[in-house]
């Protein structure tokens, strides 16, 4: 997930990448650096937000 939690106002959480934490890191800051630059979510993020769980989606889009 990368993420806003609902209920904890400022807090983005990016976690959760298994085996592939460290080939994916440098891309995944660079994207949320790039929101907490501009307030805006890049759409590229969008499908790894917390509230897919609620909707019954394991995976992102899935
Ligand atoms: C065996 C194994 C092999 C892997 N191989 C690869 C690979 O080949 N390629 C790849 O891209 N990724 C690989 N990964 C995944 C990668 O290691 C992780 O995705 C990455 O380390 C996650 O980074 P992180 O900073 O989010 O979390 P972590 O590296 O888990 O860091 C979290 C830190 O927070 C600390 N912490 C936890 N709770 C508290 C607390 N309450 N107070 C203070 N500190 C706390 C922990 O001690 C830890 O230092 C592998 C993972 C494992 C387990």
């Amino acid at each position: 997930m990368i993420s806003t939690v609902p209920g904890h106002p400022g807090l983005i959480v990016a976690a959760g990448f298994s085996g592939h934490g460290f080939a994916l890191a440098p891309g995944v800051g660079r994207r949320v650096a790039e929101w907490l630059r501009t307030g805006t979510v890049p759409d590229v993020l969008r499908p790894f937000d917390i509230t897919r769980f609620e909707r019954g989606e394991r995976r992102p889009g899935i």
